[in-house]
């Protein structure tokens, strides 16, 4: 084995991306060094925060670099190992994606227990997108018994988790907003949520309104723009939003301006907490124990959209950009 292929940057995008910003290459792939593993990709991560990275810009993680592979969550098969800690056979997760094989330190790696739950879930529910949901509930914008939620995104990766755990936290009402008629009937009937809201569909602040007359406690911002602004017109006093991520602005090619009921937050002495999943990596054990266990006795419900092999790889990200994913986007590498 000693062919392996990758998907490169080969230019930056202006507003949306497409097919031609990426190019897949054939590469010789090195042999393990003292200390790495050589590791068979099965399952990778399309992730909207990739778009950012595309930009030559500076940010809380840096561009992709033209002509060098994109970097992402993957999930592995060991096939050699010069690592005493991490053997032959056993699966890992790294960040080395975008490509079938990879060579990297065992340090950059972390075995997963497939007792305990499938590969792919640790690129899902027991990954980065639902230890943020989970942060965005009990931490940034705790969720108390009685509450009135609002999630956004609310069948993508992180909102249809984040509005189950806000269940579990006692909420009274969940509500979720996602795009199209199929997508809002997932959110309540395969995700849980008390009502699902179309946001393409009528006015968003309204249709808010009439779910929660009384108006929302907490809000988990994924989307940003009309529906932040929604959200901060219907908080209550006191009330409290995880901002998670803006996909709304995200192929904005100028700043674009906030929220023009943003004096509310003064007047209902609101809190709006940003939130990086980054800062929060040594709470995975303790997630993924509360998670998987969810998993196993059905209380947390996920889906995923699978998308078959590298070379579909870009087709997915630059779908979980337009809304083609239900749940989890995840790209399949490798049947195992
Ligand atoms: P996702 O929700 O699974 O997929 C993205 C979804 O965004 C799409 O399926 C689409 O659903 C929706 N969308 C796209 N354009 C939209 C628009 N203009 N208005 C409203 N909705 C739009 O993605 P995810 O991985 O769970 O990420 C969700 C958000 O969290 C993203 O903003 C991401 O950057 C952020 N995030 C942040 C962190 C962190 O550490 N802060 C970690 C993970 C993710 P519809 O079909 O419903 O429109």
């Amino acid at each position: 084995m000693s062919v392996n292929r990758e998907i490169r940057l080969a230019s930056r995008p202006v507003g949306e991306p497409g097919p031609d910003n990426f190019e897949l290459v054939e590469v010789e792939l090195p042999e393990p060094s003292e200390g790495q593993i050589l590791v068979r990709n099965t399952w990778m991560s399309v992730d909207p925060y990739m778009r950012g990275r595309m930009n030559d810009a500076e940010s809380y993680i840096a561009p992709f670099q033209l002509g060098v592979a994109l970097e992402g969550g993957a999930v592995g098969e060991v096939i050699a190992s010069r690592a005493e800690e991490i053997p032959v056979g056993a699966t890992v997760s790294h960040f080395l994606g975008w490509r079938e094989y990879t060579v990297l330190d065992a340090t950059a790696a972390a075995v997963v227990d497939t007792g305990l739950a499938r590969p792919q879930d640790y690129l899902g529910a027991l990954g980065p997108t639902g230890l943020t949901a989970y942060l965005a509930v009990t931490e940034i914008a705790p969720v108390k018994k009685g509450d009135v939620v609002f999630v956004s995104g609310a069948a993508g990766a992180v909102g249809s988790v984040a509005g189950q755990i806000a269940r579990k936290l006692g909420a009274a009402k969940v509500i979720g907003s996602a795009g199209g008629p199929e997508k809002v009937k997932k959110v309540a009937e395969n995700f849980g949520f008390d009502a699902g809201l179309d946001y393409r569909a009528g006015s968003l602040p309204e249709r808010l309104a009439e779910l929660a007359p009384e108006g929302i406690d907490v809000y988990v911002d994924n989307v940003g723009g009309d529906h932040l602004q929604a959200a901060i017109g219907a908080l209550k006093v006191h009330g409290k939003a995880a901002l998670v991520g803006m996909i709304s602005q995200d192929n904005a090619t100028a700043p674009v301006p906030g929220p023009s009921n943003i004096y509310d937050v003064v007047t209902k002495r609101l809190t709006l907490r940003g939130v990086l999943v980054t800062d929060h990596l040594h709470r995975f054990p303790e997630y993924i124990a509360q998670a998987a266990a969810w998993l196993a006795d059905g209380g947390l419900r996920t889906e995923e959209t699978v998308v078959e092999g590298l070379d579909q790889a870009p087709a997915a990200f630059l779908g979980v950009l337009r809304g083609a994913n239900t749940g989890k986007m995840l790209v399949r590498l490798s049947r195992g």
